[in-house]
Parts: structure tokens; sequence; C-alpha cells
């Protein structure tokens, strides 16, 4: 789209988070070319009042329903013509609406995918940075955006350099020509310990990534490596290459955001410096380049790129992870699930690091695998996940 076009309307949910953030900022550098028509936040009513204050969209949605009085009268007090909405339901609505083109979806969690399947069925463009909707329903999602001739476009560091990466090849984005996607993982906080010395670790300290500045959930994903198993499931889907053909690789710098290497020999990298503004900056102005606020990387000052193996022993999500893609079915969608449990257990000190993985191979194995074609039977496996993963920690 030039910037003699009317400009592109977007949404953002999430807003008041860490992607939603990154997402505005680089919004507001282009006021030709992006409105923010839409802002959406599960909870935190302030923070989307003053972010209406700044950007001012035409609606708001607050997540939790019991908040829309305090958000009609936020709004309303900060002398805003926003139309304040709430619940799931009107993320839904809005998402597939009038309202926007393009959807940043960055809920984080399960609870992101109804609003993105909405926006994929209306035909959207999609910034897709809620990975968790593709682990828990990534065939529907896919054939959903395709039946619609919605366009994903990743928003996850690692699946925008291979996106990037792809489209040097052709316009498709389908594993053809493709030998192997290689992932980079930055190892995160706990990167070199041993299983024993993870045992008594905090979430405070869980959360203090290395490299990235990260909401807490996808930061303890981080720290136990599951983030990187579901990014091999968001791998897959995206691209649509077998697991067999996707690899990860420690790389604790974050320079390098992922590899893809073609059947020619040719591999190719997308480097930069680790700031999501960049990522957001491809999916906005796609396939136009736009400023982002990021600088360039200055490899001379970097001074060195170091890879190695991941540790699946100290760092079992990983695995466990590969073996439910392998499984397919609701396998995913249980391990996501379990996950969401096991984390937000961890950060309110109910339950020890080591027992996140647990958790999540003890939901695993718990409940059978079966074949996931529709959402229903998806959504049944994600709560029985939920309900057998909150009961083992209750009573533990
Ligand atoms: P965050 O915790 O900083 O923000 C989460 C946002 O979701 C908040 O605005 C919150 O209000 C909203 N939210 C929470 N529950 C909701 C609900 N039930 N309904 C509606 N909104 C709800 O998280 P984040 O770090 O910005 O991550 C967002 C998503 O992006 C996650 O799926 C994460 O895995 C993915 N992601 C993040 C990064 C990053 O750098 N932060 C990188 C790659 C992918
Ligand atoms: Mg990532």
């Amino acid at each position: 789209m030039s910037s003699a076009s009317a400009p592109r309307q977007v949404a953002v949910f999430g807003a008041t988070g860490s992607i939603g953030a990154s997402a505005l900022d680089v919004i507001a550098r282009h006021p030709d070319r992006y409105q923010v028509t839409v802002l959406a936040a599960g909870r935190q009513v302030d923070a989307l009042v003053a972010l209406c204050a700044t950007h001012r969209p035409a609606h708001a949605v607050i997540a939790d329903a019991s908040l829309y009085a305090a958000l009609r009268d936020g709004l309303r007090g900060a002398g805003l013509a926003t139309q304040a909405h709430a619940g799931a339901a009107a993320l839904d609505q809005l998402a597939a609406s009038d309202a926007c083109d393009t959807l940043v979806a960055a809920i984080v969690g399960a609870a992101g995918l109804s609003s993105t399947l909405a926006a994929a069925a209306a035909g959207k463009r999609i910034l897709l940075a809620n990975k968790e909707s593709l682990v828990l329903a990534g065939e529907l999602l896919m054939r959903q955006a395709a039946a619609a001739g919605a366009e994903i476009i990743p928003i996850d560091s690692e699946h925008s350099a291979i996106f990037q990466c792809l489209r040097s090849r052709d316009a498709s984005l389908d594993g053809a020509g493709v030998r192997r996607i290689i992932l980079t993982a930055s190892g995160g906080p706990f990167r070199g310990r041993s299983r024993a010395q993870l045992a008594q670790v905090t979430p405070a300290q869980a959360v203090a990534h290395p490299k990235w500045s990260m909401g807490p959930k996808i930061s303890v994903d981080s720290a136990t490596l599951m983030n990187k198993g579901l990014e091999v499931i968001e791998a897959h889907h995206l691209f649509n290459v077998p697991g067999e053909r996707i690899d990860v690789l420690v790389h604790p710098q974050s320079l390098v955001h992922s590899l893809v290497e073609f059947v020619d020999g040719s591999t190719l990298a997308q480097m930069g410096l680790p700031d999501m503004r960049t990522t957001l900056a491809v999916g906005l102005g796609w396939p136009q380049r736009i400023e982002s606020g990021v600088g360039g990387l200055d490899l001379l000052t970097q001074g060195r790129l170091d890879f190695e193996a991941p540790d699946t022993d100290a760092f079992p999500c990983l695995k466990l992870a590969w073996q439910a893609m392998a499984a397919g079915g609701t396998a995913p969608a249980i391990l996501n699930a379990a996950n969401e449990v096991a984390v937000s257990a961890f950060l309110q000190g109910r339950a020890a690091f080591l027992a996140i993985p647990a958790l999540v191979a003890n939901a695993l194995s718990t409940l059978s695998t079966e074949s996931a074609d529709t959402l229903e039977g998806l959504l049944t496996a994600d709560q029985r996940a939920r309900q057998i993963t909150q009961a083992a920690i209750d009573h533990a």
C-alpha cells in the first residue's frame, strides 16, 4: 500500500501488553499509513483508556465483561468519543467487522483463538503474535484463512525470519524447495543449568529474560524451552513443513532470528537486534519496508555469534512439544492448555519450575489423543487438560 492510498485500519488486540506496545509504537510513526480503529485488552481498564486517549480508536473492548461500566465511564471521563464494548463476543464481532482491515493478534494464550478465527473467516490481514492459537487449532486456522483469503503474517521473531527468507524464493509460503527450517532459541535465562540446578528457581528469575522484554507467560515459556516447542508446532502450520524438517539451534546472542535451508544447499538467515518492532513493521508494511524505530545491526561491536544444541534433559518441554506434534490430533491442544495452567500456577508461587514439564507430561499421558477435525473437539480437549492440570496442582 502506498502512502497516498487510504490508511490501513488496524485493530490491536492485547493492546496493553508487550507486543501491543511495540505495535502501537510502530503505527504511531506512520500516521499517514495506519489508523488505530480498535483497541482491546483483557482486564486493564485504566491502561486501555490511556491508550485510547493517545490513539483515538473508534472502538475499545475489555474482554472481562464485568468491567464494561468501568471502561465506558473511563472513556467518558477522559472526554473520548471511543465506543466501549465488553466480553469475548465483542472481540470476535469487531475482529470480523468493517471497523478494521488488519488485526494485530496479540492476546496471550488460548483466549486469543476465537477472535483470530473470526478475523481469518472475514479475510483480514492478521499479524499473528498469538502462537497458542496455532498450537491449539493450527489446521483449522490455516484452512479458515486460506478459504477466506486472509493473509497471516507471523509476528514471532523466528517465524518472521522464516517468512522473510521464504519470500526470497517465490510468493508462496509452502514447503516446496525447503530442505530444513532452523529455529533459533536464545536458551532463556537458565541456559547451561542442569536439571538439579533448576529445582529452586523463582518466578522473578524465570521472567528475567537475557535478550527479550516480553510478557510474563512467554517469558516463563522461554525459560522452560516450551516457547521453542510451541514455535516448532507454529512453524509446522505456518509453513506446511513436517516436524522432521524443523530443527532447533540455541543461539544466545539472539541476532540470527532463524534460518531456512533450501534444496540447492543455500541457507538464508534473517538477522537484526532483538526488538519486536522490526517484526511488527514487517507485518504492517509487507511487502514494503517501513521505519520501525529499531537501529541496524553492527556485527563488529557484537563481536561473535555462538550456536549450541538444546539440552532436552534439563528442559524436557521441548521434547514434549515434539511428541505432541508427532501425535497430532488433540495432543498439541492438551500440551498448550496444561502448560498455560502450569505456568500460571508457577507465576503465583503454587507450583515449582520443574513441575511445569511434569504437569504437561501428566496431562498428555492421562488424556488420550483424538482426531481434531472440529473446533468443539479441540476446545473440549483444552478444557479437560485444564481441569486435570488444575486438579494435579491442587492435590500436590
Ligand atoms: P502480555 O502479557 O504482555 O500481554 C497480553 C495481552 O493480552 C494484554 O493486553 C492482556 O490484557 C491481553 N489479554 C490477556 N488475557 C486476555 C483475554 N482473556 N482476552 C483478551 N485479552 C486478553 O503478553 P505479550 O508478551 O505481549 O504476548 C502476547 C502474545 O504474543 C503471546 O501469545 C506471546 O506468545 C506472543 N509473542 C510475544 C512476544 C514478545 O516479545 N512479547 C514475541 C513473540 C510472540
Ligand atoms: Mg519467538
